[in-house]
Protein backbone atom coordinates (compact mmCIF):
# COMPACT_ATOMS: atom_id res chain seq x y z
CA UNK A 1 0.00 0.00 0.00
CA UNK A 2 1.63 2.91 -0.95
CA UNK A 3 1.42 5.46 2.25
CA UNK A 4 -0.81 8.88 2.25
CA UNK A 5 1.11 12.20 1.22
CA UNK A 6 1.65 13.72 4.68
CA UNK A 7 3.07 16.94 5.43
CA UNK A 8 4.63 18.53 8.80
CA UNK A 9 2.58 21.02 9.12
CA UNK A 10 -0.85 21.17 10.97
CA UNK A 11 -4.45 21.77 10.06
CA UNK A 12 -4.08 25.76 11.37
CA UNK A 13 -0.94 26.32 9.42
CA UNK A 14 -2.04 24.46 6.27
CA UNK A 15 -5.78 26.21 6.47
CA UNK A 16 -3.33 30.00 7.07
CA UNK A 17 -1.03 29.08 3.87
CA UNK A 18 -4.11 28.35 1.66
CA UNK A 19 -6.13 31.55 2.77
CA UNK A 20 -2.61 33.05 1.99
CA UNK A 21 -2.92 31.91 -1.70
CA UNK A 22 -6.70 32.55 -2.00
CA UNK A 23 -6.26 36.34 -0.97
CA UNK A 24 -3.33 35.96 -3.33
CA UNK A 25 -5.06 34.71 -6.07
CA UNK A 26 -8.15 36.95 -5.23
CA UNK A 27 -6.55 40.05 -5.68
CA UNK A 28 -4.87 39.08 -9.24
CA UNK A 29 -8.28 38.12 -10.49
CA UNK A 30 -9.31 41.37 -9.14
CA UNK A 31 -6.71 43.12 -11.44
CA UNK A 32 -8.17 41.41 -14.34
CA UNK A 33 -11.67 42.58 -13.39
CA UNK A 34 -10.47 46.23 -13.75
CA UNK A 35 -8.51 45.39 -16.94
CA UNK A 36 -11.96 44.27 -18.54
CA UNK A 37 -13.78 47.26 -17.32
CA UNK A 38 -11.34 49.68 -18.78
CA UNK A 39 -12.71 51.44 -21.90
CA UNK A 40 -12.25 49.97 -25.01
CA UNK A 41 -8.70 50.11 -26.68
CA UNK A 42 -6.80 51.46 -23.19
CA UNK A 43 -6.68 47.96 -22.53
CA UNK A 44 -4.50 46.37 -25.15
CA UNK A 45 -2.11 49.41 -25.58
CA UNK A 46 -1.77 51.44 -22.63
CA UNK A 47 0.00 54.50 -24.17
CA UNK A 48 -0.98 55.17 -27.59
CA UNK A 49 1.08 55.89 -30.17
CA UNK A 50 -0.22 58.24 -32.45
CA UNK A 51 1.02 61.96 -32.59
CA UNK A 52 4.53 61.32 -31.25
CA UNK A 53 8.03 61.55 -32.42
CA UNK A 54 9.91 58.55 -33.82
CA UNK A 55 12.10 58.68 -30.36
CA UNK A 56 8.81 58.87 -28.25
CA UNK A 57 7.50 55.72 -30.92
CA UNK A 58 10.23 53.32 -29.60
CA UNK A 59 9.55 54.63 -25.77
CA UNK A 60 5.72 53.64 -25.89
CA UNK A 61 7.03 50.35 -27.66
CA UNK A 62 9.24 49.39 -24.94
CA UNK A 63 6.42 50.59 -22.17
CA UNK A 64 3.86 48.60 -24.27
CA UNK A 65 6.36 45.51 -24.24
CA UNK A 66 6.81 45.74 -20.15
CA UNK A 67 2.58 46.27 -20.23
CA UNK A 68 2.49 43.01 -22.25
CA UNK A 69 5.20 41.20 -20.27
CA UNK A 70 3.85 42.16 -16.94
CA UNK A 71 0.61 40.74 -18.01
CA UNK A 72 2.15 37.48 -19.21
CA UNK A 73 3.47 37.65 -15.39
CA UNK A 74 0.43 38.13 -14.00
CA UNK A 75 -0.78 34.89 -15.32
CA UNK A 76 2.07 33.19 -14.62
CA UNK A 77 1.58 33.85 -11.24
CA UNK A 78 -2.55 32.84 -11.61
CA UNK A 79 -1.10 29.38 -12.77
CA UNK A 80 1.26 29.07 -10.33
CA UNK A 81 -1.10 30.12 -7.42
CA UNK A 82 -3.85 27.66 -8.48
CA UNK A 83 -1.51 24.72 -9.24
CA UNK A 84 -0.34 25.45 -5.33
CA UNK A 85 -4.08 25.40 -4.27
CA UNK A 86 -5.12 22.08 -6.03
CA UNK A 87 -2.12 20.14 -4.59
CA UNK A 88 -4.53 21.20 -0.99
CA UNK A 89 -7.24 19.15 -3.01
CA UNK A 90 -5.12 15.56 -3.26
CA UNK A 91 -3.09 16.35 0.17
CA UNK A 92 0.45 16.96 -1.46
CA UNK A 93 0.69 20.75 -0.46
CA UNK A 94 3.75 21.49 1.20
CA UNK A 95 5.85 18.47 -0.43
CA UNK A 96 8.58 18.74 -2.63
CA UNK A 97 7.49 18.30 -6.04
CA UNK A 98 10.87 16.53 -6.93
CA UNK A 99 11.97 14.26 -4.20
CA UNK A 100 8.94 14.62 -1.98
CA UNK A 101 10.07 15.63 1.49
CA UNK A 102 8.88 18.52 3.62
CA UNK A 103 9.34 22.46 2.16
CA UNK A 104 9.11 23.12 5.46
CA UNK A 105 6.45 25.74 7.50
CA UNK A 106 9.30 28.69 7.19
CA UNK A 107 9.95 28.08 3.82
CA UNK A 108 5.98 28.09 2.94
CA UNK A 109 5.41 31.17 4.91
CA UNK A 110 7.51 32.95 2.78
CA UNK A 111 6.76 31.35 -0.36
CA UNK A 112 3.43 29.33 -0.30
CA UNK A 113 3.52 29.05 -3.52
CA UNK A 114 6.77 27.00 -3.53
CA UNK A 115 7.44 23.67 -5.00
CA UNK A 116 10.34 22.41 -4.13
CA UNK A 117 12.26 22.44 -1.16
CA UNK A 118 15.13 24.40 -0.65
CA UNK A 119 17.75 21.31 -1.64
CA UNK A 120 16.09 21.02 -4.92
CA UNK A 121 15.03 24.27 -5.72
CA UNK A 122 18.84 25.57 -5.02
CA UNK A 123 19.38 22.37 -7.29
CA UNK A 124 17.46 23.98 -9.74
CA UNK A 125 18.79 27.34 -9.94
CA UNK A 126 21.83 26.09 -10.64
CA UNK A 127 21.56 24.52 -13.69
ZN1 LIG B 1 13.11 18.37 -2.78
Amino acid sequence: MRPLAMTALDAGQLAQLRATLEARLAALSGLDDVREAAPEGARDLPVPEVETSPADKATVRLLNDLALEAAGNHAAQIQVLRHALAKFEDGSYGLCEECGNDIGYSRLQARPEARLCIACQTRFEKR
